[in-house]
């Protein structure tokens, strides 16, 4: 099917891609079910993509297999060298997967153009990683022998990334990959495949060779058996998943008939804290920026913000001055701040934590609907929203609301804080902001999250890892560490050595 009504202008049109990469090569579905891709500033379908099976999935895993041993082979150098010219193509291409980004998946085009830059980020940093893939010798316990350690690529890794980081997320993840030396499956969201699939072709372009990496997309319903196929291949070792938690651990469960490596980067519930000795102008300013990011669709995004007594009221004042002055629009318009959430199921959410928070008591003091003209049926906007006195009870201080929500909990002491900014069953990030270096310190201890933000509401770099403990999954992505995760340790004993 042909979309008429296309309003997307690409300055390289062939970087919208709509069909699966497999083996170097650009192909349908076998079955040739195709689903749409939907815009979610409108709800109208401007795209369509492979729906694809278990016998694509298989497809895809035969080629990644059967390059594995090529690319393994090459040298680090040249792996390292064939990731640069990708950075480089996806910098050169940036306009175009930032309208692509934004098309498919809502965020402001300025945003957008941000995500490209992160994530091209992750490129050049595993192509500069790849040649430090550094063994060890260890000193030998008996004379005539040599200890050595070196490290091995993981072989096929199959990766299955969310919809709101859609360059970000894959680039996280094949990036380090090829680097190792690991060939790659990919599934994208069902949401914003275009993104994943234009990235796919760029390196292409960069000569990455046929079979290193190849992609399928599916639809939601067909999702299960496309990433079930790859969990019951014993050729595919390793899985990178970036999700929610429940498909998260459904794959921990599934891939445990093959015991696969896996890295799971699940959803978060982070708390960010305000002490009383904090500068509330940079609290602010840093909650902004961690809260408000892709309209609070991240997994890092704060969802519990507890405020000490002396400055809650000051602090609710400030916050919810800056937040009813964001502008809610379409990716296209340069002024928007907050563009559509990714779908109704989402929205639907949205309020539903809002309504339940009303209902036990929380006090509405900007937002808390859809913003008037961006109401229809077919729009999935929402205003940003402040709420004061929340509390434990209510399901946006136990779930994800993974939306431009600011829920404001108001507490006494440190000890109680720390208590209850633990009190989830998630770890992936918090934030606090204080100055008595003391509290700075004994604080960061305490916080059971694999990422801790001090003063600072901007977290994420290439160089530094990026991960969770507890439900918010294992494995870390970025920095040295994130290079490990997709090689394997092997220990050589060299004996029999005269002296
Ligand atoms: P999701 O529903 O878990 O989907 C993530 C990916 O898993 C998608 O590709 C999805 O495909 C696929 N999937 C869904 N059901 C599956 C199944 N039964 N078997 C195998 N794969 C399946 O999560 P999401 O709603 O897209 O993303 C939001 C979540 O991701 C949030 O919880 C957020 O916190 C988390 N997240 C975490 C990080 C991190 O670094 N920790 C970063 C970003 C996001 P379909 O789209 O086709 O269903």
């Amino acid at each position: 099917m042909t979309y008429p009504n296309l309003t997307l202008t690409l300055d390289r049109g062939e970087l919208l891609c709509q069909g699966n990469y497999v083996d170097g090569a650009w192909r349908p579905g076998r079955a040739g079910c195709r689903y749409p891709v939907v815009n979610p500033a409108d709800g109208q379908a401007f795209a369509e993509v492979p729906d694809s099976d278990e016998t694509d999935a298989r497809d895809a895993a035969d080629s990644a297999a059967r390059a594995f041993e090529g690319w393994r082979a090459r040298s680090a150098r040249e792996r390292a060298a064939l990731l640069k010219r990708w950075h480089a193509l996806i910098l050169a291409n940036k306009e175009d997967l930032a309208r692509l980004i934004s098309r498919e998946q809502g965020k402001p085009l300025a945003e957008a153009r941000g995500e490209v830059l992160y994530g091209a980020s992750y490129v050049e940093w595993f192509a500069e990683e790849a040649v430090r893939a550094y063994g060890d010798i260890i000193p030998e316990p008996v004379r005539g022998r040599k200890l050595m350690v070196v490290k091995e690529p993981a072989g096929v890794v199959a990766a299955i990334t969310p919809w709101n980081f859609p360059l970000a997320m894959m680039a996280r993840k094949i990036a380090p990959a090829l680097a190792a030396g690991c060939t790659v499956v990919a599934k994208p969201a069902e949401d914003t495949p275009l993104t994943a699939l234009a990235l796919v072709r760029l390196a292409h372009e960069a000569g990455i060779p046929p079979g290193v990496l190849n992609i399928v997309t599916a639809s939601r319903g067909h999702t299960p058996a496309v990433v079930g196929a790859w969990l019951e291949d014993t050729r595919v070792r390793k899985i990178t998943f970036t999700g929610s938690t429940a498909v998260g651990k459904g794959l921990a469960r599934d891939s445990a008939a093959t015991l696969k490596k896996l890295s799971l980067e699940l959803g978060g519930n982070a708390p960010f804290i305000v002490f009383d000795d904090a500068d509330l102008e940079d609290a602010v300013e840093g909650l902004m920026a961690a809260k408000f990011r892709n309209g609070g669709q991240t997994c890092v995004s704060p969802n519990r913000v507890y405020v000490q007594d002396g400055v809650y009221a000051r602090f609710a004042e400030l916050l919810t001055a800056r937040v009813s002055a964001l502008a809610v629009g379409p990716a296209t318009d340069p002024a928007s701040q907050i563009g559509p959430m990714i779908n109704r199921r989402a929205l639907d959410k949205i309020a539903a934590h809002v309504a339940d928070a009303v209902e036990k008591g929380a006090e509405l003091l900007c937002g808390g609907r859809q913003p008037a003209g961006r109401d229809s049926p077919a729009s999935t906007y929402y205003a940003p929203t402040v709420l004061a006195g929340a509390s434990h009870d209510m399901l946006l201080a136990r779930e994800e609301t993974f939306g431009p929500v600011v829920a404001l909990f108001r507490f006494a002491t440190e000890d109680e804080v720390v208590a209850a900014a633990n009190d989830t069953p998630f770890g992936l990030a918090a934030y606090f902001y204080a100055r008595d270096i003391s509290r700075v310190w004994r604080v960061a201890e305490r916080l059971e999250t694999g990422i801790v933000g001090i003063n600072e509401g901007a977290l994420a770099a290439e160089s530094a890892p990026f991960g969770g403990v507890k439900e918010s999954g294992y494995g870390r992505e970025g920095s040295r560490y994130g290079l490990e995760d997709y090689m394997h340790t092997k220990y050589l004993c060299l004996g029999g050595l005269k002296q």
